[in-house]
């Protein structure tokens, strides 16, 4: 069976399904690039609960969460069939390694997990579950949350972690406007941490890079990618996929860590 990577995707504004932006042909290539997995665990900045929570709905649906977007893309829908199966071995996992887990058997699929994978695997055959993040937990949390699911890589799941490199939106510009320095700075560090595999400083992101607290005023679409590097076991380094900036303060980055 094949060991897929873990992937960290910067899954922008819920517009990145229809607008025609470098990020959006890159995803769109990225499924093939990657395989077919026999199930995908998504971990999405938009789902965020006290306690790791899995998603076990056997049809999820389609969630827009977001408001006073243009009318079609509350349109859009993401049929992949649910997988349930996968969300107890989850389950079991985060409680064998006394982290804990709830299972919710009626959630759907937000738009951190649906755009993205709408746009790399547009068949929607795959079957999908969806973990939470912990809004109060911090980076050891959430490495350790992936440290706990590396076994199902053995089982040909592929982790898929969505957030954004760099999420800055009360400092954003236009679409296509050049990045700030001070998010480009965030993002090449993050580059170079994630290229070299240290994992302590991407843990201790506050203090370490430059600009952190600027271009992630909360975490949440910043730990996903601490969950990718946890899943890709001790000593995983990454390599970047994709780069390039939206709003001039989104950094578009991703990154497949092994
Ligand atoms: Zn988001």
């Amino acid at each position: 069976m094949t060991t897929f990577p873990t992937l960290f995707v910067s899954h922008g504004p819920p517009t990145l399904a229809l607008d025609a932006v470098p990020c959006r042909e890159f995803l769109r290539g990225l499924g093939d690039e990657t395989g077919r997995p026999q199930a995908i665990l998504c971990v999405s900045a938009h789902w965020q609960t006290a306690r790791p929570c899995v998603g076990a709905a056997a049809e999820p649906e389609t969630i827009h969460d977001f408001h006073g977007f243009p009318e079609p893309l509350y349109r859009l829908r993401y049929p992949a069939p649910g997988a349930p199966e996968l969300a107890r071995r989850v389950a079991g996992l985060l409680d064998d390694a006394a982290i804990g887990c709830d299972v919710d058997r009626g959630r759907g699929l937000d738009h951190g997990a649906w755009s993205p994978l709408m746009l790399m695997y547009p068949g929607a055959d795959v079957p999908v579950a969806q973990l939470s993040i912990q809004a109060g937990g911090d980076g050891v949390h959430h490495l350790a949350l992936g440290r706990a699911l590396g076994p199902l890589r053995d089982d040909g799941v592929l982790v898929v972690a969505s957030g954004n490199a760099t999420h800055n939106l009360p400092e954003r510009g236009g679409r296509d406007d050049p990045a700030r320095p001070w998010a480009r700075a965030f993002d090449d560090w993050l580059a170079e941490a994630v290229a070299a595999g240290r994992a302590a400083e991407l843990v201790d992101y506050l203090d370490a890079a430059p600009e952190a607290a600027r271009n992630h005023p909360s975490p949440d679409h910043y730990v996903p990618l601490l969950v990718a590097l946890g899943a890709a076991g001790e000593g995983a380094r990454g390599r970047r996929l994709h780069a390039s900036f939206l709003y001039a303060t989104l950094s578009m980055a991703a990154f497949a860590f092994a």
